[in-house]
């Protein structure tokens, strides 16, 4: 088994969550780790994925992802 690694540039981390771009929608999906790798996702760790924001205009759907709390 290879273990995924976040996709963040010096990081290293565990992935936990995979982060999808869907272009065609202007939206970013963040959810479990994805089975197969996707040429328009990445993987990130925990603390990635609650850092992550969409770029200008797009909405991130967080799917099965605890909430933050305030
Ligand atoms: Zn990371």
């Amino acid at each position: 088994m290879n273990a995924r690694r976040c996709s963040r540039v010096g990081c290293g981390q565990e992935a936990a969550w995979t982060l999808t771009y869907v272009y065609a929608d202007q939206m970013a999906v963040l959810g479990p780790l994805a089975h197969a790798a996707d040429p328009h996702s990445y993987d990130l760790c925990e603390r990635h994925a609650d850092r992550t924001a969409p770029p200008q205009g797009w909405l991130l759907t967080r799917v099965g992802m605890r909430q933050l709390s305030a």
